[in-house]
């Protein structure tokens, strides 16, 4: 939590903000004066139909009226002779203009005028006037209340850095788990600032800057707020967006404030969370001009501060981002970010102490193997693990346990990796068989691929977005590097859903759209970028522009059409390859993908031991071996009719 805001926007904004305070009080006072004033000075008086009102003029009961444009005032004659009672006062309103109105009234002997002008008196005058331009004074108080004190034009490059003192955040280097060179550098440099007298007594610099850089989620932003936590210095936090303002000068303002406030409270620490938003390489395309320029003074600002501080003032940069490649390379020379810290998603032992980290507020049960978790969590990183503790514990909430069992942690898993159950979801006859023969497909294929794990579950219960049926495969260990053959082996599996569809019925149905799409980017990534193309031989056709970021596509690079053909083709074969192994494969056990299908159509999920004993029963055909070492079929091979089966 902020113990205090920038001090030099402190000393200015309460006097403002009471100005803009007392300010919109009075406003508010004014507009509601200006709807209770008409109501104070006329009292209510009693509504009557438009015909009765004429009625009552015809049977002679009407005295006196006021006749406005929009409402008619008018008193009844007092009905007791004596004269005891008073005259009762009632209103109406006309019916558009009546025209004949004036001579009924006079045949009725009806004391009748026009109302007098301003009914209000003198404050309906005075506000009618004054109102409008305290309406928009009121505004322009307000908004200038909002942007933070002072008028705009002389307050936009005061930087936004929030300050947190020693423990502030909450956040400890024992919160952070799985990252641990990581923190260990990070540990060093908390030393360098607590004991900088140890470190220049040797002549040693201390490093001026450390970048970060790491998939998202994997506790950079964590990192920095432990540090302020450990370190026993001022902190000044600020996101990279913060300093990039519509008008181009305001970035540089800032951070020539921000600077200027840390010199004055070094030793310190600064943090600049996403500093790709405003360090990106000067002189790349992208963007208008106007926003160009602006990024383009704040990150030459940032690189004039950063040299025009002495190493040992004891003010230590820290940046994070997930997007190191785009970073301005004048940013990652000596003396200025120098020091890179990877921040990499968590192994398996990291996983594990991450969710310790996450479970220690949470009640397990005493079948919660978190070491078993970890395992089934391949590729999570700490956000995630941290969301699946919560999901588990939510679970466990709606069940109403007492603690979170380990089938709510199984069932959070499935829930991160495939989406929400859907059983409102229903599929008719068609769409269910076509599900179960698919997903075992998927299955049979998988279990006898290499390097993917052993297949978990198949269910046919639709879950998420789109997903009408699913197979989990785990891997049994973290994997860095994935060799040829699995690849292929993946571009299979990926495929067998399809295959049993052309097996079992002749033929297929869009459920595999996906599949297909992320068969043929695989094929295309081992053409492209892995080099896995013997025609095509190691030649990288992609540029590589994420390096933390996955899902993005990169641009070719520029290539002849010929290459490009050759390319498609290659991409071609590899796919057409791996569809007739996947073909050969379920028609080589077509008895157990029956079997294994009836079963799944029966009980909707089938996992565990039960799967296991089914899949360790599927054959390889002879030619699995050839294809997995080469890509290819044996050239004596026919190849199989697909579609008529
Ligand atoms: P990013 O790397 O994108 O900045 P964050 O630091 O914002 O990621 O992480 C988001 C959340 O995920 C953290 O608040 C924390 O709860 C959890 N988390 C991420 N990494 C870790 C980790 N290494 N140890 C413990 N919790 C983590
Ligand atoms: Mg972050
Ligand atoms: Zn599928």
């Amino acid at each position: 939590m902020p113990v205090e805001t920038n001090n030099k926007n402190k000393l200015k904004q309460p006097k403002l903000r009471q100005f803009g305070g007392s300010f919109l009080i009075l406003l508010t006072l004014l507009l509601l004066l200006n709807f209770i004033v008409p109501s104070l000075f006329g009292p209510r008086l009693p509504q009557v139909p438009y015909s009765d009102f004429i009625a009552q003029v015809e049977a002679g009961k009407v005295d006196k009226a006021i006749v406005g444009g929009d409402r008619i005032e008018y008193s009844i004659k007092a009905e007791t002779p004596d004269g005891k009672s008073a005259p009762q006062v009632f209103l109406t309103t006309p019916v558009a203009i009546d025209l004949d109105l004036p001579k009924i009234l006079r045949d009725h002997n009806v004391e009748f005028a026009a109302p007098p002008p301003n009914q209000n008196g003198w404050i309906g005058t005075l506000l009618s006037w004054v109102a409008p331009p305290l309406i928009f004074f009121g505004i322009w108080a307000f908004l200038i209340n909002r942007q933070g004190g002072g008028p705009a034009a002389l307050t936009v490059g005061k930087s936004k850095a929030r300050i947190y003192s020693e423990g502030s955040t909450g956040v400890k280097f024992p919160d952070v788990a799985g990252v641990d060179e990581a923190k260990a550098e990070l540990e060093e440099i908390v030393d360098f600032l607590k004991n900088a007298t140890k470190y220049t007594q040797l002549g040693a610099k201390i490093p001026k800057g450390v970048l970060l850089v790491g998939p998202p989620g994997t506790g950079k932003t964590l990192l920095a707020k432990a540090i302020a936590g450990e370190a026993g210095v001022p902190f000044f936090s600020i996101s990279g967006s913060e300093f990039i303002e519509l008008f181009v000068g305001v970035g540089a303002a800032r951070v020539r404030d921000l600077f200027e406030q840390a010199k004055q409270q070094a030793p310190c620490i600064v943090f600049i969370d996403e500093l790709d938003a405003l360090g990106k390489s000067r002189g790349g395309a992208g963007g208008f001009v106007g926003g160009n320029d602006e990024r383009e003074q704040t990150l030459n600002q940032l690189l004039t501060e950063m040299d025009g501080f002495d190493a040992n003032t004891g003010v230590i940069i820290i940046a994070a981002t997930n997007r190191p490649e785009v970073l301005d390379p004048a940013l990652r020379r000596p003396g200025r970010f120098d020091r890179q810290i990877v921040v990499d998603r968590p192994d398996k032992i990291g996983r594990e102490a991450i969710l310790k980290v996450h479970v220690r507020n949470v009640k397990l049960a005493e079948d919660v193997d978190l070491g078993n978790i970890a395992i089934k969590t391949p590729g999570f990183a700490g956000a995630d693990l941290a969301n699946l503790v919560n999901e588990a514990a939510l679970l466990a909430a709606r069940n109403n346990r007492p603690a979170v069992v380990m089938a709510d942690f199984n069932e959070a898993i499935e829930r991160v990796v495939a989406g929400l159950e859907k059983r409102s979801r229903v599929l008719n006859e068609t769409e269910k068989k076509t599900v179960a023969y698919h997903e075992v497909g998927h299955a049979i294929i998988g279990a006898l691929m290499p390097g993917a794990g052993r297949v978990e579950k198949i269910s046919v219960v639709p879950r998420g977005v789109g997903a009408l049926g699913y197979t989990i495969q785990m891997p049994e260990e973290d994997r860095f590097l994935m060799i040829e053959d699995e690849i292929r082996g993946r571009i299979a599996t990926l495929l067998g859903g399809r295959s049993a569809e052309e097996i079992v019925f002749g033929k297929v149905s869009t459920g595999a759209a996906d599949d297909i799409q992320k068969a043929t980017d695989l094929a295309e990534r081992a053409v492209t970028l892995y080099g896995m193309s013997d025609r095509l031989g190691p030649v990288a056709f992609e540029k590589v522009q994420q390096q933390f970021l996955e899902g993005y596509g990169n641009p070719r690079r520029s290539i002849s059409p010929q290459v490009a053909e050759e390319i498609d083709r290659e991409v071609k074969e590899i796919v057409d390859n791996a569809h007739h192994i996947a073909l050969s494969i379920l028609q080589n056990n077509r008895d157990l993908l029956e079997e294994i299908a009836q079963r799944l159509l029966q009980t909707e999920i089938l996992e565990g031991l039960k799967l296991r004993e089914y899949l360790s029963q599927a054959k390889a055909p002879e030619e699995l071996e050839q294809w997995l070492r080469t890509g290819k079929l044996s050239p004596d091979q026919p190849l199989m009719q697909t579609l008529l089966v």
